[in-house]
């Protein structure tokens, strides 16, 4: 049994593989106890975009701790608050004029999910079903769960997982059944449509291009069918742009951010949603209200760390530094496409993917022992099944993302797959 009480996340406990301790962290990089080098190259599960310990944020997150620790969010508010609001009212789109806070990137959804059933309840009108895309991924509770692929991740729940329409993912060249099957299901009285704009991320970094999210925006808005998107992992310039509905010139009825909405530093969550979603709430009857908070809505130290990252997209030239990101992942992509066992090379902004060997599953044998290879050359890089991706902070140096490019180059040779 291990000496630690810790029950990890995703982690498989039976397979007693090292835990690394890190002491520290810095842009890219983390530092271990035992005194590694790791190159972080999946921002440390997404979360973090300026680099880790970004000065700003940290300062922020410290000047804000000598004022004011977490007050309730019910009928009171604060500074932080307030700035972030109007500040995300200022950067995202318009017609987005509502912010609701809650703490993670699965309870904005469940929040979406709760707006979007309790708008149609506001209209009286029956609608209840929520359409969803193949192989997504939503979050780990209940009803992000119900709105995600059914899988191995949630075989144990599936009895309590509700009823969803699924449209399959728009492959190359079979977009229209994707078109189709969207069409049918807003047709037949859907509530909202969820989705991750552009990129699915946890269900194999698979990608699709800008105006087939246009035009699946066009076909719910003709029937009605709420628009949400979950931007919690393509949020914060990750596929290039501060959204990636903006690529498709499309604005969501609700939109989910999270993991970069504090630069990766602290949690923190925001639904945004349109005027019509809160009006439907807004009533002299207390029994219209949006019943929905979490103990720490609002937490104004993660909401100062938010405003402080806002303050470094307005005045650094971070689009700079993703398109300096995207031309290295550019470049990687024609060294790896010429790489035998490696397959699949896509890129979507500041992500870049390929699929080494074949058998595209989580479980794929593959995995772990990808996930090994990759410790052992002291990366940080968490495959998909075969799936392998590059997803890091926007500082990263070219020399540590050429040793990353070298390393996943050299994996079907090393591990005997071709
Ligand atoms: C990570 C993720 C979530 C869940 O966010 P948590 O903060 O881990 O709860 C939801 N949606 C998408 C698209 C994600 O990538």
């Amino acid at each position: 049994m291990s000496k630690s009480p810790i029950w990890h996340p995703f982690t498989q406990h039976g397979l007693e593989e090292p835990i690394p301790l890190v002491e520290r962290t810095e842009g890219a990089i983390l530092h271990t106890n035992d005194g590694r080098r790791i190159i972080d190259a999946i921002s440390s599960w997404w979360v973090n975009t300026h680099g880790h310990g970004n000065p700003r944020i940290m300062a922020a997150i410290a000047e804000q701790t000598k004022k004011l620790d977490q007050i309730i969010f019910a009928g009171w508010t604060h500074q932080p608050a307030e700035d972030l609001a109007k500040e995300l009212r200022q950067i995202m789109p318009d017609t987005l004029t509502r912010v609701f806070f809650s703490d993670s990137g699965s309870t904005s959804v469940e929040v979406a999910l709760k707006m979007a059933l309790g708008y149609w309840h506001a209209q009286d009108e029956p609608r209840h079903t929520i359409v969803v895309m193949e192989h997504s991924y939503h979050g780990d509770t209940i009803g992000a769960m119900s709105v995600g692929e059914r899988g191995v991740f949630n075989q144990a729940y599936r009895e309590l997982l509700f009823d969803v329409v699924t449209v399959p993912f728009p492959h190359v060249g079979q977009e229209q059944a994707t078109f189709n099957a969207l069409e049918k299901a807003c047709a037949n009285n859907a509530a909202a449509f969820i989705v991750e704009p552009l990129v699915l991320g946890a269900g194999g970094m698979l990608m699709y291009p800008p105006h087939v999210l246009a035009e699946m925006h066009r076909i719910c808005t003709k029937h009605g069918v709420l628009f949400l998107a979950d931007e919690v992992m393509t949020g914060w310039g990750r596929t290039g742009t501060l959204l990636a509905c903006e690529q498709a010139d499309i604005t969501p009825d609700i939109l989910c951010l999270s993991k970069g909405l504090t630069g990766g530093a602290i949690p923190l969550a925001v639904t945004m949603a349109s005027e019509p979603i809160y009006q439907a709430h807004y009533s002299t009857d207390r029994a219209c209200m949006f019943f929905h908070s979490s103990s720490y809505t609002a937490n104004p130290i993660a909401c100062a760390a938010a405003v402080a990252n806002l303050a470094i997209w307005r005045d650094e030239p971070v689009a700079d530094r993703i398109a300096a990101l995207a031309d290295m992942h550019e470049q990687a992509m024609t060294k790896l496409q010429n790489v035998p066992g490696i397959s699949g090379v896509r890129r979507c902004g500041t992500i870049l993917a390929c699929e080494i060997g074949d058998g595209r599953s989580y479980m794929a044998d593959i995995a772990p022992r990808l996930l090994a290879y990759f410790r052992e050359r002291d990366m940080l890089v968490r495959p998909l099944g075969n799936t392998v991706y590059l997803m890091p902070p926007y500082c990263i140096t070219p020399d540590d993302h050429a040793a990353l490019v070298t390393a996943i180059a050299d994996a079907p040779a090393a591990l005997r797959i071709i």
